[in-house]
């Protein structure tokens, strides 16, 4: 069975000509098993940049099916910073546990096996500093004022905010492009006005960001990736 490597995720799936189909498909069966449905004239490689297209698809479905395999951490995979696509490279004359980011390449120093741990340091620490300050950018547009901004990791949440004024955000939000960190940022900003999710809470994020639902499904589609 074929391979491809979709966001660091090593995926098998079959191909499977169907003559009467006008447009490839992509199916998942109930088992998790990955399908490459191609119009009878369709040229085989195509089904790897089919796949490719529709990488965050894939993997959110297979999340639904089934638990994905643990991301592997080696050189080459992608990694993820503000909504762009780096390559993993261990990098010996770094000398000690740190990242560079370059245009193509995410290089990183310290032991080659502890490369996860050093990029997870290394992106909570910056998303300390980032996140509040752009958090701040929104609260002086909006007129609003948190108590208190913090950073963590939160499993089940990208942010919260609660009745005395703190906002937390997750720092795995770094990952993502720009548009939907702004989504979550504004959306915990307007908690401050609206401590529900009630319509008024909805009307008052659309007035700040009228396309917030697309910006919603994206973190949706981002989030196989986010996560790891
Ligand atoms: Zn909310």
């Amino acid at each position: 069975m074929p391979h491809i490597n979709l966001h660091g995720r090593d995926i098998s799936y079959e191909i499977e000509y169907r003559p009467r189909r006008r447009h490839p498909a992509i199916q998942i069966t109930e088992t998790g098993q990955v399908r490459v449905l191609l119009p009878a004239e369709w040229p085989t490689p195509d089904a790897e940049r089919i796949l490719q297209d529709k990488a965050t698809w894939v993997l959110r479905h297979l999340a639904i099916v089934g638990p994905m395999p643990p991301a592997v951490w080696e050189n080459g995979q992608p990694v993820y910073w503000l909504g762009h696509c780096y390559r993993l490279a261990w990098d010996p004359a770094l000398k000690r546990p740190s990242v560079v980011l370059d245009e193509e390449y995410c290089r990183v120093g310290g032991p080659a096996d502890a490369m996860k741990f050093t990029i997870k340091g290394w992106m909570r620490q910056e998303a300390q500093v980032y996140l509040p300050r752009r958090l701040g950018e929104w609260a002086e547009h909006l007129a609003l004022a948190p108590s208190r901004v913090k950073v963590g990791e939160y499993k089940t949440r990208w942010g919260y905010c609660r009745s005395d004024g703190l906002i937390a955000l997750n720092w795995r939000l770094m990952q993502a492009p720009q548009s939907i960190m702004d989504y979550v940022i504004v959306h915990e900003l307007i908690h401050l006005r609206h401590l529900h999710h009630q319509p008024s809470f909805w009307q008052s994020v659309a007035e700040v960001l009228p396309d917030y639902q697309a910006r919603r499904q994206a973190l949706r589609e981002w989030e196989p990736v986010l996560k790891w």
